[in-house]
């Protein structure tokens, strides 16, 4: 049998999630029971070779407590100014009790709905070609780029674009030097992969499945609580 590969996951969650329009940030939205986060750190914890997931919490977060109760692999640290920033807090964490060439897979809080297929196919994808990668989907709709008018200006050619998902996994020790430096350069730093493609890394995409999906706004929790066998439909 083929050794498993070490593995640790960050969580950035220290956001407002002021999109979803909520007095409390997003993923600690309940959905059958338990917080989008929760869902979000269940999906990851649950892949082979998962040695310890850091969730980075808002420095006045008080759910930290419960989380560091919860499961021993489980770490707490205070995030950032910006998601970067958080995903750095949380390597910088893992860089004392990690190796350096051990794989991070940084997950979005709010993408509960992640499938243990999915996130195994990432990782064997990755660990197979080497390098680092992401789960995406290539885009199915017509794009259209629009004025301020509201009028269409041009039908963009899709071919080749790609929606990037969550988790997105590299070592560890390259991750953190990527995000420091595109930081330090002033680069928008939006995702992880967008670090590493800025340090000149290979970055492979591995094909996501759309029940992966960001929950961004309110109507999304119906959509989420579908994937996840809610029966109620996330009310509550
Ligand atoms: O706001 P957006 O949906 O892009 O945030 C993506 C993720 O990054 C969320 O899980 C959010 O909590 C997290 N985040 C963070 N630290 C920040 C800002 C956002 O961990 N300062």
């Amino acid at each position: 049998m083929s050794e498993v590969a070490r593995c640790w996951g960050v969580i950035p969650a220290a956001g407002s999630g002021s999109r979803m329009g909520l007095s409390e940030p997003k993923q600690h939205r309940l959905l059958g029971g338990k917080t989008l986060l929760e869902h979000s750190l269940d999906a990851l914890l649950r892949l082979p070779g998962m040695l310890g997931v850091v969730i980075a919490l808002a420095a006045d977060d008080p759910r930290a407590s419960d989380f560091r109760d919860r499961d021993e692999r489980v770490h707490v640290v205070a995030g950032g100014v910006q998601r970067a920033d958080s995903v750095l807090a949380a390597l910088h964490f893992l860089q004392k009790i990690a190796y350096e060439d051990d794989w991070v897979l940084v997950h979005d809080a709010a993408r509960p709905c992640l499938s243990p297929a999915d996130g195994e196919r990432l990782v064997s994808e990755v660990l197979a070609h080497g390098g680092g990668g992401l789960l995406a989907e290539p885009l199915v709709d017509t794009l259209k780029r629009v004025g301020a008018d509201g009028l269409v200006q041009a039908t963009v050619d899709r071919r080749g674009l790609w929606r990037a998902q969550t988790p997105q996994m590299f070592p560890l020790l390259p991750l953190q030097q990527a995000l420091l430096a595109a930081l330090a350069a002033g680069v928008a730093v939006t995702d992880e992969a967008s670090a590493m493609e800025w340090g000149g890394h290979p970055v492979r995409v591995v094909s996501g499945s759309p029940r992966n999906f960001k929950v961004t706004v309110p109507g999304d929790l119906e959509l989420a609580a579908f994937y996840l066998g809610i029966a109620d439909g996330g009310r509550e």
